[in-house]
Formats: structure tokens, C-alpha cells, sequence
């Protein structure tokens, strides 16, 4: 494989896609893994290109990230989103919006404009407003797809690992890495619950002495291993390889926390690692040379 520089996923868990919508996944995943790769060749920072790349994915209603979003045990959506640079570590974050159609820009923002890494709630719808983003209503998340599982999960009074989680992370023409994810969380999660992917070091991290991370899975047990900055850690202090530290985490250490998912690794040497626990991990990258790879049924789960 030649240098991965772009990578995105689209989620850990285990419904398959319906062969009808296959195409659809793909082409939507391919338009992301583009438009982030355009940015890289223009010379903008992989932070502009994981915000053009999860824009993308969060418009789909195809994902658990925007429009598409699951919904909370009130039947509402609260969307969450982080961004990190490798390079000075500044990152943003958002979580527990309701009313933002793109988390991810609002999370670029952050870095940008406040003194601060994340905000929650009214304060970060506030400080969106205070930036002209687009807002929306909560109708606007809708989509009769995550309606049916929260009927579902009520049904069965639980949690449903639901697919679709997004998240993207680059290596840009100055050697810098960035990692981004975007999420609607848990379907029938309890109302202000927040998951590991506005978390940096849990669901995203970047950082040129090791990887740019982005997660998917449940949350809770990201958060406890501390997944993404462990990963990190293990290759910037202890010297393992991408393959290791990422498989290490994901399919070792987090299963006995008693979670399963999946993660996007990639190092400045280019070199890219895709482990998962769960079923299925939706997943594609680009090297430098413009080759795309897409999997959607990757083998090795366990
Ligand atoms: N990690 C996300 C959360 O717990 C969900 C997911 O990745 O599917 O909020």
C-alpha cells in the first residue's frame, strides 16, 4: 500500500448494509474521502480537510452524524463533534447540540475563536450563533430509519449499538496530522449523555510524535480506556508500530472493558491501521497517489 494521507469512517457495529444501499455508502463515502483529499492538494491543513470530509458524512442521512442522527430516549437528537491538530495539539469540541447542522465546523471553530477546547449545550449553541453557522430545527435530523431502532430499543428497553458515527483523519503536504469525529451518540441514550467522541483522547487525537485517532463504538468504554491517547501513546512512547498499538487497544483492552468498535489510525510516515472488535468497521482511505480503497465488509472481526 502506498502512503495513506486521508481516511474516514463511517461507524463500528453490526447490521449489515442492505445490498440496495450499497452504492449509496460507497458513493457517499467516496465524495468525503474526495473532498478531504482536495483540500491536502491545495495545501490547506488535514484539520480543513477532516471538516470538509465530515461535512460531507453528516449531511448524509446515511450516518449517525447530522442529518441522519439517532435519537435520544426523548425522541430528540444531541449531536457531538471534536477536532484536533497534531501539530500544537489545539483542539475543539463540541457536545449536546441540538440545533447545529454541521458539528464538526462549529468544533473547527473552537480552535479559532475561543480560549477554549469544548463547549456543551446552550453555551455552544450560543457561541455557534455568535459565529453564523447554519442552525436548524430538530426536524431537520430526522430520518424514519433511526426512528424505527429508538422504537426498537424502547421495545427491547435498551441501548442499540447503532452504526454511522463518522469521523476522518489526514496527513497534510506540511507532515501534520489532524483527526476528526462526529456523532449523534447513542440511539435511546439518556438525555445529556455524552460518548467518547467530543473527548479528546477518547474518541480523537492527534499528535505528530505518534497518530491522528478517530473512534467508533460505545463510548462509555472508550472513555474509561482512554482509547485514542492510549493508541498514541503506545506508539509515541513505547515506540509500537501503528498495527500493534491500534489492534492492542481496540481488540484487547477495550473488549475486557466490556465494549466493542473500531478505529482509524494513520502516522506521519503514512503508514494506516483500521482495527475493530465489533462486527463490521465502515472505513476507506486514500494514498497519496489518489488511490481509493473502500471497505464496507472488512474481515477479521471477531
Ligand atoms: N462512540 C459513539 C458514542 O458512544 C457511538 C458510535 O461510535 O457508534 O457516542
Amino acid at each position: 500500500m502506498g502512503k495513506v494521507v486521508f481516511a474516514i469512517h463511517g461507524g463500528a457495529g453490526s447490521i449489515d448494509i442492505p445490498p440496495e444501499k450499497e452504492q449509496e455508502y460507497r458513493d457517499t463515502m467516496r465524495s468525503a474521502i474526495r473532498a478531504g483529499k482536495e483540500r491536502l492538494d491545495k495545501n490547506d491543513s488535514g484539520v480543513a480537510a477532516v471538516e470538509a470530509a465530515i461535512r460531507i458524512l453528516e449531511d448524509s442521512v446515511l450516518f449517525n452524524a447530522g442529518k441522519g442522527a439517532v435519537f435520544t430516549t426523548d425522541a430528540s437528537h444531541e449531536l457531538d463533534a471534536s477536532i484536533m491538530y497534531g501539530e500544537n495539539l489545539q483542539a475543539g469540541s463540541v457536545t449536546g447540540v441540538k440545533h447545529i447542522k454541521n458539528p464538526i465546523t462549529l468544533a473547527h471553530k473552537m480552535i479559532n475563536n475561543s480560549p477554549h477546547v469544548m463547549l456543551a449545550g446552550e453555551g455552544a449553541e450560543k457561541f455557534g450563533m455568535e459565529q453564523g453557522v447554519e442552525t436548524v430545527t430538530q426536524d431537520y435530523f430526522y430520518s424514519n430509519r433511526r426512528w424505527q431502532s429508538l422504537l426498537e430499543a424502547k421495545n427491547e428497553s435498551g441501548e442499540q449499538n447503532e452504526f454511522g458515527t463518522v469521523g476522518a483523519i489526514a496527513l497534510d503536504k506540511n507532515e501534520n496530522l489532524a483527526a476528526g469525529t462526529s456523532t449523534g451518540g447513542l440511539t435511546n441514550k439518556a438525555v445529556g449523555r455524552i460518548g467518547d467522541s467530543p473527548i479528546i483522547g477518547a474518541g480523537t487525537y492527534a499528535n505528530n510524535e505518534g497518530v491522528a485517532v478517530s473512534a467508533t463504538g460505545k463510548g462509555e468504554v472508550f472513555m474509561r480506556g482512554t482509547a485514542a491517547s492510549d493508541i498514541n501513546a503506545l506508539v509515541q512512547y513505547q515506540n509500537w508500530s501503528i498495527e500493534n498499538a491500534a489492534s492492542e487497544v481496540v481488540q484487547k483492552r477495550l473488549p475486557v472493558l466490556g465494549g466493542t468498535g473500531g478505529v482509524i489510525a494513520l502516522n506521519r510516515q503514512g503508514q494506516f491501521a483500521s482495527p475493530h472488535s465489533s462486527q463490521n468497521l465502515l472505513y476507506g482511505y486514500v494514498t497519496e497517489d489518489d488511490e481509493i480503497f473502500i471497505d464496507l465488509f472488512p474481515d477479521g472481526a471477531i
